[in-house]
């Protein structure tokens, strides 16, 4: 409570404004205004989340169970500004909340029980240093924090120098020229993981990470991003 004048103090200089609208915001308001949080574009993957579009779309790549996606991405929609904030406005807070956000829907919907592990699709060492953060771990972190589930960086992406040449256009979108690798010493045999990133296009990187995840024998694999498209 002693900070609070000088809290309002630093709110009047360097206002806290919505990622979405860039309306100053309340005290008791983070990342978002009210407003935005409402309208964001939340879609009902979690009401099916055994078989729906995503789970069809990853079919044949690898083998996924259940797959979720908080918000449905359109180009230049609102899913799209927040992980372009989130990205490249240095705002890891922002996927901290989308994390609590979606976990505290999960939750409603009793999902909580249904994994032990929460995994994020890593970055490369060098992109992570230069960004700061890696922004899938910020939307795990805050979806371990809802559910109640431990995050663990269990995946490292590397280049695969050997295949960059050989990349196709496909490759070249998803980056799965990077190869990933199981680092972490838990054991992941037997486990329920939730591997987590920020955003499915084709799914290729989330079906390379899974296949990866899988030479671990795990009990099985689901996923979950903060935004999916068509
Ligand atoms: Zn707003």
């Amino acid at each position: 409570m002693r900070f609070t004048l000088w809290d309002d103090f630093l709110a009047l200089v360097f206002p806290v404004t919505c990622n979405l609208c860039n309306r100053s915001l309340f005290a008791f308001e983070s990342e978002l205004c009210r407003t935005c949080e409402a309208s964001l574009p939340v879609t009902l993957f979690h009401q099916s989340p055994l078989e729906n579009e995503l789970t069809q779309k990853l079919m044949g790549l690898t083998d996924i169970r259940m797959a979720l996606a908080y918000l449905r991405f359109s180009k230049r929609g609102k899913s799209q500004k927040l992980l372009h904030q989130l990205k490249y406005r240095n705002r890891p807070m922002l996927g901290v909340k989308l994390g609590r956000m979606y976990g505290e829907l999960l939750v409603q919907q009793g999902l909580e029980k249904e994994w032990d592990l929460i995994i994020p699709v890593p970055l490369h060492r060098s992109k992570e240093r230069r960004r700061g953060y890696n922004q899938s771990r910020c939307f795990a972190d805050g979806l371990g924090e809802s559910l109640g589930i431990r995050v663990v960086n269990g995946l490292e992406r590397t280049v695969n120098t050997a295949t960059q040449t050989r990349k196709n256009r496909l490759q070249r979108w998803e980056n799965v020229s990077e190869v990933f690798h199981i680092v972490d010493e838990v054991s992941l045999v037997g486990k329920r993981i939730l591997l987590v990133d920020d955003v499915m296009t084709t799914g290729a990187t989330l079906a390379a990470c899974a296949n990866v995840l899988h030479t671990a024998r795990p009990s099985y694999v689901d996923l979950a991003v903060i935004a999916a498209g068509r």
